[in-house]
């Protein structure tokens, strides 16, 4: 096997240290792979500053899961990189010596998307957290994949510009590329591969390139932006990424509208959608839902199925308008109550109860842990989705709460169990593929924006069919060495 070249971006000395390192090439395959050997930690410590090489046990622990309920598993050893050159000479010795290597953003995915499932080398990107320039003329940043998402958002609101993707947990941009991610505001602005301009990647060889342009629109050849976005980290590590921007709001509309029905509350979704209004979010939250919702936050909303609104615009008696249309369409599905105001505070009041819903849930079952459905489905079908995992969690005795993104279609459902009690679990196991199978029969995904990561990779073959082997074929072609994330999207 040849040693891959450098790239023409790299200088000369800072490859030095690298191709001075004696690298024995043997054509060992990952499933061999049993740990890094003191020799590559070394080298990797020559790499970057050994204070940024981690195996301390609490480190390799924290590294060890996201926010999901898959199974721990610690890697060998942490590396907080601060450069694409870093990472570069870091892949280069992975691919050689097939170690596997994930990387890592906030560990706040809900699918082990950054669980490192076959060990190796996690890079953290956290140190990579530099905004590198903004051209608010243009409405476009380039930031460090580590940028967290609020404070690059704290940061261009002083410019009066925001990045409008919003998936609530504090993510970094290199992990919602990772995950393509998406939020509340979706439905309006976009997800996060809208965003994306331009990156710059590692390739698993080491290689290091720049995919996209700084045009908002381009013709020109294969987007390869857009296959990168949504990657998982198996196909390379983002380093930097430039990103569309748009203006903040003037103003603001928020109305909370509270049903007797879920079929009313989601009709209501469909009804809004087709009006031609143009919410800026249209989130659902089921009865239960807003009960545990009512008792972590201390709040007193009617235990309903109720639909949280937004509008933005540029004046208040434009929003006046659009209130009215959303009151009237409320009207005809008989809401039991409609709360509504005009401006930020009125905005953050109305809403306090749409965050933090994970978290109640979490709170109100001790012991338990959420399987976290994320189906999204043609929103015509939507009701039709929310009713049949009501029904499936029913029939099979367990507790479900169903809430999510409804202007999109999307659905959340935290189905509650103990994954070591292994009987109810193959309960809550079947409740979730019961639900992705009617998603899909409807035309819809798997995951409408959390990935697929260890516990939708079932479900790739159902939601692709045949062109899941042009995916795998990519895959072979970028990591031929299959060191990149091993274990996720692919079985
Ligand atoms: C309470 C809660 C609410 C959530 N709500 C939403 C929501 O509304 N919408 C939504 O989309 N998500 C949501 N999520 C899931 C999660 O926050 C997002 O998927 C987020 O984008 C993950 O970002 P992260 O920085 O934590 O990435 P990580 O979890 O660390 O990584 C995500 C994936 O990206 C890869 N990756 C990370 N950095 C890079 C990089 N630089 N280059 C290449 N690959 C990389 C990782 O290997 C992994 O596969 C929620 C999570 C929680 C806990």
């Amino acid at each position: 096997m040849e040693y891959p070249s450098p790239s023409p971006h790299w200088g000369d000395g800072e490859d030095a240290g690298f191709w001075a390192f004696d690298i024995q090439l043997t054509e060992k395959n990952l499933v061999e792979y049993t740990g890094v050997t003191k020799k590559e930690l070394d080298f990797i410590r020559s790499i970057v500053d050994p204070e940024r090489v981690s195996t301390g046990e609490s480190v390799l622990d924290l590294h060890s899961k996201d926010e999901s309920f898959h199974p721990r598993r610690k890697p060998d050893v942490v590396v907080w990189p601060l450069s694409a050159v870093e990472i570069s000479q870091i892949l280069k010795l992975a691919d050689a010596k097939r170690i596997p290597v994930t990387p890592w953003g906030a560990g706040t995915s809900l699918e082990g998307n950054p669980i490192p499932v076959k060990a190796g080398i996690v890079l953290d990107l956290q140190q990579m957290n530099h905004i590198l320039e903004l051209r608010a003329e243009d409405l476009q940043v380039r930031i460090e994949a580590g940028v967290i998402y609020k404070e690059l958002n704290q940061h261009l609101s002083r410019f009066g510009l925001f990045f409008p993707p919003d998936p609530g947990a504090s993510a970094t941009i290199g992990g919602m590329v990772g995950n393509n991610a998406s939020g509340v505001r979706t439905i309006k602005y976009g997800a996060t591969k809208d965003f994306v301009l331009s990156m710059v990647v590692v390739l698993p060889s080491g290689e290091i390139i720049r995919v996209g342009t700084n045009a908002v629109k381009s013709s020109s050849g294969y987007d390869l932006c857009r296959l990168f976005v949504g990657s998982e980290g198996t196909l390379g590590v983002v380093t930097e990424v430039t990103l569309r921007l748009i203006g903040l709001p003037a103003e603001f509309m928020a109305a909370v509208v509270q049903f007797r029905s879920i079929r009313e509350a989601t009709d209501t979704v469909f009804q809004i959608m087709r009006s031609g209004l143009s919410p800026a979010a249209l989130e659902f939250l089921d009865a239960p839902t807003v009960q545990v919702v009512n008792q972590f936050k201390k709040l007193s909303l009617e235990e309903r199925p109720t639909l949280f609104i937004e509008f933005h615009g540029t004046s208040a008696a434009g929003l006046k308008e659009d209130l009215e249309m959303v009151k009237e369409i409320c009207g005809e599905n008989r809401p039991l109550r409609f709360d509504s105001g005009i401006g930020r505070e009125e905005r953050n009041r109305l809403w306090e109860a749409r965050y933090g819903v994970h978290e109640s849930i979490k709170a109100s079952n001790p012991g338990l842990s959420p399987l976290v459905i994320d189906t999204a489905v043609p929103i015509s079908k939507y009701s039709d989705m929310v009713e049949w995992g009501q029904k499936i969690v029913k029939e099979k005795g367990l507790q479900g709460y169903a809430f999510g993104h409804a202007g999109n279609g999307n659905l959340h459902m935290e189905i509650m169990g103990i994954p070591e009690e292994e009987v109810q679990w193959q309960k809550v196991q079947e409740a979730a593929e019961e639900i992705v199978h009617f998603a899909l029969g409807c035309g819809g995904t798997a995951t409408g924006e959390h990935g697929i990561g260890i516990g939708k990779r079932k479900f790739m073959k159902e939601e692709h069919g045949e062109s899941l082997l042009l995916m795998k074929q990519i895959k072979k072609l970028v990591d031929p060495n299959g060191i990149m994330n091993p274990g996720k999207i692919f079985d």
